[in-house]
């Protein structure tokens, strides 16, 4: 386990120096949301260019702690170029994998690199700051409109 406590460590310290897609708005964006979490106060703009059912840009605004950052960066990454459908499994994945007490199935095989995210199970107050970007990306594909809270 402390092998993936340091991938997690190194990830998102990577990530929250160089958040990726961040900040943008790309060009011809169509979907976008707001997200808060008034535990911690990160504050997200997610913003997403989708085509033809595919995620063709996203980027996000905002500020955040280290590891909303990072969720969020990597969730931009990881995005990109997938189909609505593929985001929103993705979204399920990454809620059960911080949230559940057991796995069905192997994360991995969808997430990749973003099972990293699991080591803020030990952290259960920074739970909601590794969900608070994929949240808001939910609501931004479902056009919900006003600001989305953790709480
Ligand atoms: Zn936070």
């Amino acid at each position: 386990m402390n092998d993936l406590r340091e991938l997690y460590e190194e990830v998102i310290l990577d990530h929250n120096r160089n958040p990726r897609n961040y900040p943008k708005k790309p060009q011809g964006c169509n979907h976008s949301a707001h997200g808060f979490n008034p535990l911690c106060g990160d504050e997200f703009h997610v913003h997403l260019k989708v085509a033809d059912d595919v995620i063709e840009d996203v980027g996000f605004e905002g500020a955040g702690c280290a590891i909303s950052t990072a969720s969020a960066s990597l969730m931009t990454e990881a995005l990109k170029g997938k189909s609505v459908h593929y985001a929103e499994k993705m979204f399920n994945e990454v809620h059960n994998l911080l949230t559940e007490e057991k796995q069905v199935g192997d994360p991995a095989e969808l997430l990749g690199k973003l099972t990293v995210l699991t080591g803020v199970k030990d952290y259960p107050m920074r739970v909601k700051c590794a969900t608070l970007a994929w949240h808001t990306m939910h609501a931004a594909l479902r056009e919900q409109e006003g600001m989305v809270c953790t709480e």
